[in-house]
């Protein structure tokens, strides 16, 4: 589950890692408050406005902007609330139709007073799969693009990795800081920030944080400027601060439906909806799927108990999606008897009614042989298959 940056920021502050102040908004009303409370509290000049939404590069597409006064602040707000901000990183890029800014946080100008005195730093922390560690990746390029630093100047991205039995060690963030080129306060402080990083990472179950700018200002104090967070979602049931933090607005609303059904869902962009029943038969099937020219529109695991009502849901989920022209729903028996999914089938499929694509179901297991007899005399425009091979080949001959 990714966050937006004031709740990453929130994680961070709790943390105690240093951060850019700031206060999330959703009117120009709010906004002028939050400019007048930041400058009592932090004794800032100026505020940043910075769109809330789930996709970095939002100062390239003008969703972060410097206000100098209360009519600045006023003009920026108003802006970029509502707007259809358009990233690299919305869907379309800078071509695409964007998304929608529904909140902005204000926060306080923390270049001050010397912008140009000011050095960005990138940092981030992820489990790296392949040593099976989190990594630390940091860079004295900060402030854009990492993919594009790592592609032309590699050598300037360095990576730190955490055994996960001893924890980060004091020697590892002080050779992060000595990388980095840190020396006298801001060494300490690049220090500080980064265990102070690593434990909040560690405590809350994040798969990743990036911070990209970390600051160091003109007082040589170190802190998150931006911040990108996702939470792992099999951990959120012991985070319910953090589970209450999500916003669905920023999902795919199928992805959303199906969470809420159970279900295992992910949206591709091919044309052959997938329903099937363990992770693994459903990764093999999409496989077969390309393998015989097909594309598939989803991931979907319907799970182990696939009656009726999941395969109804599952079928609402996959036909969200104008692009599918077929659905493959191949099932392997072993705790569950193939008969009660064919006839879960063919009862979703009578009440629901109006399902005009074409349907290909392969049953292998338990039962296979009643299950096909109960799917081809149902009358129902439903095809059945037992090999797998044979269900692909139904699925490209309907699409040709
Ligand atoms: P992103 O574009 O989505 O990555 O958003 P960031 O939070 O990283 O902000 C983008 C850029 O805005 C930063 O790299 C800074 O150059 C600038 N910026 C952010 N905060 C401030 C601030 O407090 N003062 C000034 N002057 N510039 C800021
Ligand atoms: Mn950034």
């Amino acid at each position: 589950m990714n966050l937006h940056e004031y709740q990453g920021k929130e994680i961070l502050a709790n943390g105690g890692v240093k951060i850019q102040r700031g206060y999330v908004v959703e009117s120009v009303e709010e906004a002028v408050k939050a400019f007048n409370r930041l400058k009592e509290e932090t004794g800032t000049k100026f505020a940043v406005v910075k769109a809330q939404i789930h996709a970095g590069g939002r100062g390239k597409g003008g969703g972060v902007k410097l206000a100098k006064n209360e009519a600045e602040l006023k003009e920026h707000a108003d802006n970029i609330l509502g707007m259809m901000l358009k990233t690299p990183q919305t869907p379309g890029g800078l071509d695409g139709e964007g998304k929608l800014v529904q909140k902005i946080l204000v926060a306080e100008d923390s270049y001050a007073p010397d912008f140009d005195a000011c050095k960005e730093f990138y940092v981030s922390i992820m489990m790296d799969r392949e040593t099976k560690r989190n990594v630390i990746i940091y860079s004295t390029e900060g402030g854009m693009n990492i993919e594009e630093v790592a592609e032309e100047t590699p050598h300037l991205v360095h990576k730190e990795y955490i055994d996960a039995r001893l924890g980060m060690q004091g020697y590892q963030a002080r050779k992060i800081a000595f990388n980095l080129g840190l020396s006298g306060k801001s060494f300490k402080e690049m220090t500080k920030f980064i265990s102070k990083l690593y434990s909040a990472f560690v405590k809350n179950d994040l798969s990743l944080i990036e911070i990209n700018p970390c600051l160091k200002n003109c007082e040589d104090e170190i802190l998150a400027v931006d911040c990108k967070t996702t939470v792992d979602d099999n951990a959120l049931f012991r985070h319910p601060e953090l589970a209450a933090m999500r916003d669905t607005s920023e999902e795919d609303p199928a992805e959303v439906e199906a969470k809420e059904f159970g279900l295992n869902y992910v949206k591709l962009d091919g044309n052959v909806g997938c329903m099937v029943n363990g992770a693994g038969l459903a990764m093999a099937t999409m496989d077969i799927i390309k393998l015989s020219g097909g594309s598939p529109a989803n991931f979907l695991d319907v799970g182990g108990t696939a009656d009726a009502e999941r395969v109804e849901n599952a079928f609402k989920i996959i036909l969200r999606d104008p692009n599918v022209k077929a659905i493959l729903i191949n099932i392997f028996g072993g705790i569950v008897r193939c008969d009660r999914v064919a006839q879960g089938v063919v009862d979703a499929y009578k009440n629901m009614g109006n399902i005009s694509v074409p349907i290909i179901v392969r049953l292998q297991g338990t039962n296979a042989e009643i299950a096909k007899e109960l799917i081809d005399n149902s009358g129902l425009e439903v095809r059945s298959a037992v090999v797998l091979q044979e269900a692909a080949d139904i699925v490209k001959e309907v699409l040709s």
